[in-house]
Order: C-alpha cells, then sequence, then structure tokens
C-alpha cells in the first residue's frame, strides 16, 4: 500500500524548529507519510496576498487532505484574514478536538489526574458572523444551530470515544434557556447516545459544567459541546493542566483534517532552539491516529511522556521536578532515544487496534417536514410611543386575518398587561397571529403568506419603522418557536 501523503508547513516564528523536531521523532518512529511542504503565513502574507496562502498551496492541500500546521504570524494592521478562519471554514473543519491531559507531578497542575478531551462544535453557532444594529439601542448576533451539523459534531465525539477507548461522552448546552437551539444539540445528542449503549452519557449544564470542569475534571472524559462554549471550556481545560503550551488540536473535517499546537508562533524566542516541541509533537500523534497508525502514534506519545518523566525539560516548564535543560532539537533527541519505551507514571497512550475504525460520517438525509405559517413577529424601532400606546397603534393596522397577540422587550412581555418598572429599549417585538385562534398555543391556526407583507406595507404607511420580521412556524405540528415571558 503507497504511504499517506500529507502537507506540511513549517510556518513562523519558532513553527520551523519545532516542526523539524516533530519531523525527526514521526520519523524514527517508523511514521508511513511522504510529504509535500507549503508556505503559508507571514512571508505569503507581506507579498501581497491577504489570505497567507497560494493559490497552489491550497490546490496541494486539498489534493493531500491531511495538514500537518505549524504556527503562523498573522501580520499587525488591517487587512489580513486569519489563516485559521479561512482554512476551517472553506473546508468545512467541522469539529475541533482538544486533549487536556495533565502531566502532574512532572508539570504542576492541581488535578493531577486530569484527561479530558473536548470535542468543540467549530462552524456554527454565534461564530457565522451575522450580526447586525437594528435600533440606537440594539444589536444582535444571530445563534445558528443546524441539523446537520449537530450530527455531524455528536457522532464525531462518540466515535472518537469509542476509538480512543474513552468511557463517557458528556454533553455540555444551555437547553433550560435556548430550547430550540441547545435544545436540538441535546435531543440528538440524547438520540445518538443509544447508538453507543458501551459509552456512557451525560448531559450537563453548562454554567455548572464548566465549573465542574475547572474545580474536578476528572469527572469527565470526553466533552462535546457549541462552538462558544468550547471555545471557552477547551482554553480553561488546556489551562488547568498546567500549561497550554504542550496542547495539540485537530480540526475535522469530511474527508479533510488539520493539525497543529495550541500556541502562537513565539517569535520572542524563535531562532534560539529554545521552544519547547511538545505541542506539535501532541498534534502530530493525533494526526498518526487520524490516519490508523496507532502503533506508530503510541509509540511517540509515550516516550514524550517519558522524556517528561526523566525531566528532560525546555526552560518554558523547566522546575523543580526537572533534571535537565535542553534546547528544541536536544528535547527531540530525548524523545527519539525513548521510543520503544513506556513511561512508568504517567498513564501510558493505549490505543485498541480491534476498536478502532475510520471515522464515517453518514451523508445528512434532509427528513420531510411539514411546515405551516402560523404567524409573525415584527420587530420595531420606537422610542416616543409607550407600550400601551404602541399596542393600540398596532392592533387598529392588523387587518381583517390578524391580530396582535402581544409586544415584549428584550423577551418581556409589556404589552398587554405589562408592568411599569420594566425597563424598555428601542426594539420592540410585536406578534401578530390568526385573528381566530383559540386561546391555546398548541393549535394556532395557519394565515395566509400574503397577509405579512400586507401589514408592513400598512405600519410602513403609519410611519412606524419595522426593523425585521421572523416568520412563526409548526413543523409537523410543533410549535417552532419560543414563546414569550409571560405569554
Ligand atoms: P504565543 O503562543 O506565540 O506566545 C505566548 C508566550 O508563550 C510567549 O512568551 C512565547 O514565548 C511562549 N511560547 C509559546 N509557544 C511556546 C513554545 N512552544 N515553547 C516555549 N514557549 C512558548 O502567543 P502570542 O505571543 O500571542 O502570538 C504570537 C504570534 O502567533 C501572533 O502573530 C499570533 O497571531 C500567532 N498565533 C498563531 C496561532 C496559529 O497559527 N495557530 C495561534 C496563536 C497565535
Amino acid at each position: 500500500m503507497s504511504k499517506p501523503r500529507i502537507t506540511v508547513a513549517k510556518g513562523d516564528g519558532i513553527g520551523p524548529e519545532i516542526m523539524d523536531a516533530t519531523l525527526r521523532i514521526m520519523e524514527a518512529a517508523g511514521a508511513e507519510l511522504d510529504y509535500d511542504f507549503i508556505d503559508i503565513g507571514e512571508k505569503v502574507y507581506l507579498s501581497g496576498n491577504t489570505a497567507g496562502i497560494t493559490t497552489e498551496s491550497w490546490d496541494i492541500l486539498r489534493r493531500n487532505k491531511v495538514f500537518l500546521k505549524a504556527p503562523i504570524t498573522t501580520p499587525q494592521g488591517g487587512g489580513y484574514k486569519s489563516l485559521n478562519v479561512t482554512i476551517r471554514k472553506s473546508l468545512g473543519l467541522f469539529a475541533n478536538i482538544r486533549p487536556c491531559k495533565s502531566l502532574s507531578p512532572f508539570i504542576e497542575s492541581k488535578h493531577p489526574e486530569m484527561d479530558v478531551v473536548i470535542v468543540r462544535e467549530n462552524e456554527e453557532d454565534l461564530y457565522a458572523g451575522i450580526e447586525h444594529r437594528q435600533t440606537t439601542d440594539v444589536f444582535q448576533c444571530l445563534k445558528l444551530i443546524t441539523i446537520p451539523g449537530t450530527q455531524k459534531i455528536i457522532r464525531y465525539a462518540f466515535e472518537y470515544a469509542r476509538n480512543n477507548g474513552r468511557k463517557k461522552v458528556t454533553c455540555m448546552v444551555k437547553d433550560n434557556i435556548m430550547k430550540l437551539t441547545d435544545g436540538l444539540f441535546s435531543s440528538v445528542f440524547k438520540e445518538m447516545a443509544l447508538e453507543y449503549p458501551e459509552i456512557e452519557s451525560e448531559l450537563k449544564i453548562i454554567d455548572i459544567g464548566a465549573a465542574l470542569l475547572a474545580d474536578q475534571p476528572e469527572q469527565f472524559d470526553v466533552v462535546v459541546t457549541l462552538n462558544l462554549y468550547g471555545d471557552i471550556i477547551s482554553d480553561i481545560a488546556a489551562q488547568i493542566t498546567g500549561s497550554v503550551g504542550l496542547g495539540g488540536s485537530s480540526n475535522i473535517g469530511k474527508g479533510f483534517a488539520m493539525f497543529e499546537a495550541v500556541h502562537g508562533s513565539a517569535p520572542d524566542i524563535s531562532g534560539k532552539n529554545m521552544a519547547n516541541p511538545s505541542g506539535l509533537i501532541s498534534a502530530a500523534v493525533l494526526m498518526l491516529q487520524h490516519l490508523g497508525q496507532l502503533d506508530v502514534a503510541m509509540n511517540i506519545a509515550n516516550a514524550w511522556y517519558k522524556t517528561i518523566e526523566d525531566g528532560i525539560h525546555t526552560g518554558d516548564i523547566y522546575r523543580s521536578h526537572s533534571k535537565q535543560k535542553v534546547g528544541t532539537r536536544e528535547f527531540a533527541d530525548a524523545v527519539i532515544a525513548r521510543l520503544g519505551q513506556m513511561p512508568s507514571e504517567i498513564s501510558p497512550l493505549k490505543l485498541n487496534k480491534d476498536d478502532f475504525r475510520p471515522i464515517i460520517i453518514p451523508e445528512y438525509s434532509r427528513p420531510k417536514h411539514d411546515k405551516v405559517l402560523v404567524g409573525a413577529d415584527l420587530f420595531i424601532d420606537n422610542s416616543h410611543l409607550t407600550p400601551v400606546q404602541l399596542g393600540a397603534l398596532l392592533e387598529t393596522h392588523a387587518g381583517d386575518d390578524l391580530k396582535l397577540k402581544m409586544i415584549t422587550n428584550r423577551g418581556v412581555k409589556v404589552y398587554p398587561d405589562g408592568l411599569p418598572e420594566t425597563f424598555c429599549t428601542d426594539h420592540w417585538r410585536c406578534r401578530f397571529v390568526n385573528k381566530h385562534n383559540p386561546k391555546d398555543v398548541n393549535s394556532m391556526k395557519a394565515v395566509e403568506k400574503e397577509t405579512i407583507p400586507q401589514l408592513m406595507m400598512a405600519l410602513l404607511k403609519e410611519g412606524i419603522d419595522v426593523v425585521k420580521t421572523e416568520n412563526l412556524y409548526y413543523f409537523n405540528d410543533k410549535l417552532a418557536f419560543s414563546l414569550g415571558q409571560g405569554e
């Protein structure tokens, strides 16, 4: 069988030093790989390419499908796009995986038993970058959670757990507040967990989940969560292992994967043979696992643990447990000298070949849904009418088919029957539904599509500033929007 061909970028700053160290270790451990090297980062940016990567390099990346990347320097000043974000979005790298393991007592940590992997959804959530200012007072960011995006990340978390001999997957959400978006994430999680009976599954609300992760990380094994929560807890988890500088991460897509250290290009120590290559070594271990070269991955990880245990440390981790201060090259030599050895105190990396299978994410098949329009929320910019005045005015324009059900301000009902104490901004959500609805929100009647633009035209003529509308739907007879507080 031919060797897999991967793309390698040596990056900027300490990048070339830590990449050379990592490639030497992989070669000595017998990794079966061929390489294509590409230039990315500072040099490319400064040549006038605002993306930091040339078209030829893109072609190589896309052809090889696996990318080992050293950190790069994004030049100061405007106009330069983040290469990581470009790669992640263009290639659909939906999962960010960050293992966070304590190497205590050799690297000080308050949590010696910690060994957690954070699986963060990487493409959706508030990171879609869809933001608007709608009124003088109010700014909005759209949180988008999709069924295919959620299915992919949760499937990946369970498959990763199975391949890596992990026993438990914890899902962290805020579905008690965001019942539709986070609720989708937790319901897909509960459903999919049934397919993995050998893996324990649990749900935690993100606030207490994050607190427990920081206080008792040894309770957790694999944690899967949405993009923003994952961004925050993956840094918390890395930090409390004792050193962010040792971490590697992978970004996984369908048919494409990128592996890198968590840290940056450290220009302050570049070219001095001082950098710790451990983050990139960890990333290489993740890559070898991904490629199914489990023996090589275990060999490198365990030799690296042994080096740390033997107190052979670079300056950044040189403390009371350290025995010998070494540079980047000497650290790599020490790892190579320990290939084939096992750590005695740090728990070794053990991967079970029989459990391992390439992670295949099934094609998404869109379920059929019966979608019925039952009303609309009109968002209105108003700074002079009181809720009662606005309500009365809107009621007169609701037309023959619609009625004003309520007005909320920042989600709190202010009409009808609002409280004078409620603080109001200039941004009013006005809910219109079928005039002939029964009281029960679960049996609302359909409305004709044209009635909504007709209503908007009537309000426009009255000088009312509608800044946005959201249609209200039932999907398969189920309410598909949140109710207002007090509705
Ligand atoms: P940094 O991680 O490069 O450095 C922070 C501190 O940690 C520095 O004191 C540095 O010397 C030290 N450090 C980092 N890695 C180390 C290692 N392997 N061994 C020993 N010490 C290490 O963060 P920064 O200074 O904020 O950023 C520097 C540059 O890196 C910036 O241009 C930034 O945009 C870029 N960056 C790139 C990536 C990436 O490519 N994935 C990630 C983060 C930052």
